[in-house]
């Protein structure tokens, strides 16, 4: 093995905690790695800084670890507000660099695919309501009209489906000492929410959701729980036979929240797959019907799966604002396949062997030299900042050691100079903002208290 073989220079490809959790690993496995993060957005962090809920500023602060690549490595540059796949095609980077890491996440939606989902005014992706309070500057527009609701539904039983009914039920001045942006804290001091459901296909022991979110909701002050109606039919008799992780949240949802007066009230409902959204003449949501299922086949077991009940049952709640909250997707960039990259659209994975692209995932796949990934898009859309984190610290030990042994890499030179000379006239007329372009945006939010919401203005604030 050759445990110098010179400088290795890496593209990484999103500035998520994949990408930085890779480059901080690989940069400590073999000082010499040399780091161009590429982008899309003026900012960096990726859902850390536009996913996250604002109340819990705690969890914001790998922020500051990731940073810390600035310092440890002096090569490290950050190309922010360029967009791979449009502003600078695959075939470009892959001349400039002896290895590039896919790390750009998961940028689409899962859909239901049911009547009334995308004709209806006030059946929001619950990404777009995350990215309107966490100020991401495409979202600025997407905030629901919370004066004229009062009944809501959320379609999915995930952390992100937990922290949206948190944000609807939360007192709106707890909300004010964080980075909440502008307009979701003004719409939600005019909100007149009063029931927030969260509807899930499968049971109690299937959740997708963690329970210190349960617990979180539970703690709220002026907001009762209505258990599930159906909750004896949701656990075992005999709540010992469970896991402790499973017992514990059925012990919570027994047990019920606070004592003590009531604005306010959340539940969850469970075996329920929606089947549409209903509106009025005029467009607007008035209520959302599911199907009733069963769990087969043992109903207290994490894989159980939901199947319709025979004949179907239905049910139908009122509902003038709903969310789908069913998770995130993640697609192939444009130009991924002129350098013959596969991408699984099944699993909207890409096929990879400890982080090591491979050509396919059939059997017989082979590594393709000097291509990695990690993060949502390597081991698709679940999982939190520290599971993330495990699978980037693996892609980046895969490639320092497929380096350091010898194996074929990319054999491209130059770096962001060449890629820059090689982009079209257009793109290289955008603004790229670079790590002390950030620290000026940065800089300029710290002093504000809340995050810039526009690009624009971002773009300026940096030239001023
Ligand atoms: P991302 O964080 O999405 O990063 C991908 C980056 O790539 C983005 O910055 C994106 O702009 C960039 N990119 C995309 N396309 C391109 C392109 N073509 N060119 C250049 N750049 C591109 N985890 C917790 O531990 N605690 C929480 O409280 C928590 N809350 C969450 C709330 C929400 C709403 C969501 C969705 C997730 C939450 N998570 C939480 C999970 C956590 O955010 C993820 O595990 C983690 O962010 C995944 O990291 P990633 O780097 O793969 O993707």
């Amino acid at each position: 093995t050759t445990q110098d073989r010179g400088p290795l220079r890496i593209a990484v490809l999103g500035s998520g905690p994949a990408g930085f959790y890779t480059a901080l690993r690989a940069v400590q496995k073999y000082p010499n790695t040399h780091v161009h993060m590429y982008e899309a957005q003026p900012t960096p962090y990726g859902l850390v800084r536009y996913g996250v809920a604002p109340d819990h500023p705690e969890v914001k602060n790998c922020q500051e670890k990731f940073a810390t690549l600035s310092t440890h490595s002096p090569s490290f540059r950050f190309l922010g507000n360029v967009s791979i796949g449009t502003d600078i095609p695959l075939p470009l980077l892959q001349s400039a660099y002896n290895a590039i890491i896919l790390s750009y996440g998961a940028s689409q939606d899962r859909t239901l695919g049911i009547p009334g989902e995308t004709t209806l005014a006030n059946v929001v992706p619950a990404r777009d309501f995350v990215g309107w309070y966490n100020s991401f500057p495409l979202c600025a527009n997407k905030g629901p009209k919370l004066s004229e609701v009062e009944d809501v539904v959320i379609v999915g039983q995930g952390n992100v489906a937990l922290d949206v009914a948190r944000v609807l039920l939360s007192n709106v001045d707890d909300l004010r000492g964080t980075d909440m942006s502008e307009a979701a804290l003004e719409e939600l001091s005019r909100s007149r929410v009063k029931r927030v459901r969260i509807v899930g296909r499968r049971g109690v022991c299937q959740g997708a959701f963690q329970i210190k979110e349960v617990r979180e909701l539970m703690a709220l002050k002026n907001v009762g729980f209505i258990p599930p109606q159906d909750l004896d039919q949701l656990m075992p008799s005999d709540l010992s036979t469970l896991p402790r992780q499973q017992k514990r949240l059925m012990e919570l949802m027994l047990k019920g929240g606070s004592a003590g007066p009531v604005e306010k009230t959340w539940g969850m409902d469970f075996c329920l797959s929606p089947t549409s959204f209903n509106g009025d003449a005029s467009g607007r949501l008035q209520s959302v019907t599911f199907r009733r299922n069963a769990l087969s086949p043992n109903p207290f077991e994490k894989d159980a799966r939901a199947v319709a009940i025979e004949p179907e049952e239905t049910v139908t709640m009122e509902a003038q604002l709903a969310f789908r909250s069913i998770g995130y997707k993640s697609i192939p960039i444009p130009s991924t396949e002129q350098v013959g990259l596969p991408f699984n659209s099944k699993n909207g994975t890409i096929p990879n062997q400890a982080g090591r692209i491979l050509s396919s995932d059939e059997e017989g796949g082979k590594p393709m030299p000097g291509w990695y990934c990690a993060g949502w898009v390597k081991r698709g859309p679940t999982g939190v900042i520290a599971s993330t984190m495990m699978d980037a610290f693996d892609t980046a030990e895969t490639l320092v050691s497929d380096w350091v042994s010898g194996k074929p890499f990319l054999e491209g030179e130059g770096g962001w100079e060449k890629v820059r000379e090689g982009m079209s006239e257009e793109a290289r007329g955008k603004r790229v903002v670079e790590w002390e372009d950030w620290r000026v945006i940065e800089g300029e939010e710290r002093r504000r208290g809340r995050k810039i919401s526009s690009l624009e203005e971002m773009l300026r604030v940096v030239d001023e």
